[in-house]
């Protein structure tokens, strides 16, 4: 027999959240809301569910994303269907679908809500997980790509984390990198011996990828690589230049990080990631909290119309992760400076209501009408460390009063019932 309320578990990698640790997710989004009025950015939801081709030509075939971790269904009518591993393909979907064109341009649009890739569980790494997202469509110069980084900027700022890095690179143009990754293999081909498996099926398909591998054989290999900057073209470096100067303006520290690559195909010149620097005692490699770049040739695969634009998603567990080490609470949620407990059938009936009047003049109040005994309700009005518990029992009904306690002094005293919001109002 199996042991009750163990008949079901949740899908590997799946989660629930409980009200403590949404709490984080909660302060999370409330930011994402408050940064996203201050910079102009319009919420949109689409759905979990997209072709799953919308994902192999946007996202790219032979990203791990797409080859490797996405779950896929076939639907009764044959259609293939995928559980959304990211966000940004989705976007540019519904650029097109929903005629957004005819809006003001850019259009600065965020999103917040679960993803899914089907990778083996581990720390910082879920099969379903939270992305935030913001994304501006249709806006092709450099003071956008410092605006969006400014706004990531403070968004994790303005959850008090401390030591945030910025990383930073350009990727050019696919053409650029076509020169560059034909001189790139060659030099990979000469030490291939000292990449790993994965990397040597890369080298093939993304050879690109090889340079940001977290494997320490690979990383040395990329150190000595020829680096993609040096390919790139005037209107590039240009692009990537006047970026750079941006952040300088703004004071926002970055590190030019060449090996950075991002593991999706579509991005185009600028592409960035937030890190916590954990500085020279801890070798171990920083999880990337946030992710983005300029994706100027995506649309095109998509609605077939050139529609240069740039985004960036954050992974919300590993900023909450990163706020838990740091030691970063969520705020606390509101806690109640009243307690009503009741003592019988007609004072429960009266205190539903009376419960109703506290609560509609704006009082903290709280109470727990699962209990009948007094003694369990006073128990839990000093766990929840209440002002005053309000008590109304059989006598309190009849003489049409309350007993009021104040909890820290440990006096009780009966008030006549109407009079006893004013007495609160006084003491509160
Ligand atoms: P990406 O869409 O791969 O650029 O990822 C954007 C951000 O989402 C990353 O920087 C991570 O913070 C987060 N992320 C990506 N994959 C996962 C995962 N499997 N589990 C948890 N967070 C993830």
């Amino acid at each position: 027999m199996t042991k009750s309320g163990d008949v079901f578990r949740r899908p590997k990698g799946m989660k629930d959240i409980l009200p403590r640790e949404l709490s984080y997710f909660n302060r999370i989004e409330r930011v994402c809301q408050r940064l996203a009025k201050d910079y102009r950015f319009q919420k949109v939801a689409f759905p979990i569910l997209e072709e799953a081709r919308l994902f192999q030509k946007g996202t790219g075939l032979y990203t791990d994303v797409v080859e490797k971790q996405m779950f896929l269904l076939r639907t009764k009518g044959g259609q293939s269907l995928a559980l959304r591993p990211e966000g940004t393909p989705s976007v540019v979907r519904l650029y097109f679908q929903e005629g957004l064109k005819s809006w003001f341009q850019p259009v600065q649009l965020w999103y917040f809500g679960p993803f899914f890739r089907y990778e083996s569980p581990q720390a910082g790494r879920y099969r379903e997980f939270y992305q935030l997202g913001f994304e501006i469509l249709n806006g092709e110069s450099s003071a956008l790509d410092a605006y969006l980084i400014q706004l990531f900027y403070n968004l994790l700022k303005a959850l008090r984390l401390k030591n945030i890095m910025l990383e930073i690179n350009s990727l050019g143009l696919p053409e650029e990198r076509q020169e560059y990754q034909k001189d790139l293999v060659c030099y990979l081909k000469n030490h291939s011996r000292q990449l790993c498996p994965t990397c040597h099926t890369r080298l093939t398909n993304n050879p690109l990828r090889i340079l940001d591998c977290r494997e320490e054989s690979c990383r040395g290999v990329a150190r000595g690589a020829p680096q993609l900057i040096d390919y790139l073209s005037k209107e590039c470096h240009n692009h990537f230049k006047e970026v750079l100067e941006f952040l300088d303006d703004l004071e926002i520290p970055y590190r030019l990080n060449p090996y950075l690559v991002r593991g999706l195909d579509y991005y185009t010149r600028t592409v960035f990631e937030f890190v916590i620097d954990k500085g020279e005692a801890d070798s171990s490699p920083s999880q990337t909290l946030i992710g983005g770049g300029r994706y100027d040739r995506l649309a095109e695969l998509i609605g077939g119309e050139r529609v240069p634009a740039l985004g960036g998603a954050g992974g919300v567990e590993r900023i909450i992760e990163a706020m838990k080490e740091q030691g970063i609470k969520p705020s606390s949620p509101r806690k109640p400076d009243i307690f009503l407990a009741q003592l019988g059938w007609q004072a429960k009936r009266e205190a539903l209501r009376f419960f109703e009047e506290l609560r509609k003049k704006g009082f903290k109040v709280t109470a727990n009408f699962g209990k009948d005994s007094l003694r369990a309700q006073l128990k839990r009005a000093n766990q929840l460390g209440v002002k005053y518990t309000l008590i109304m029992g059989a006598e309190e009904v009849r003489r049409q009063r309350v007993t009021v306690k104040d909890m820290r002094r440990g006096t009780q005293k009966t008030i006549e019932r109407k009079k006893v919001l004013q007495f609160l109002k006084r003491k509160l």
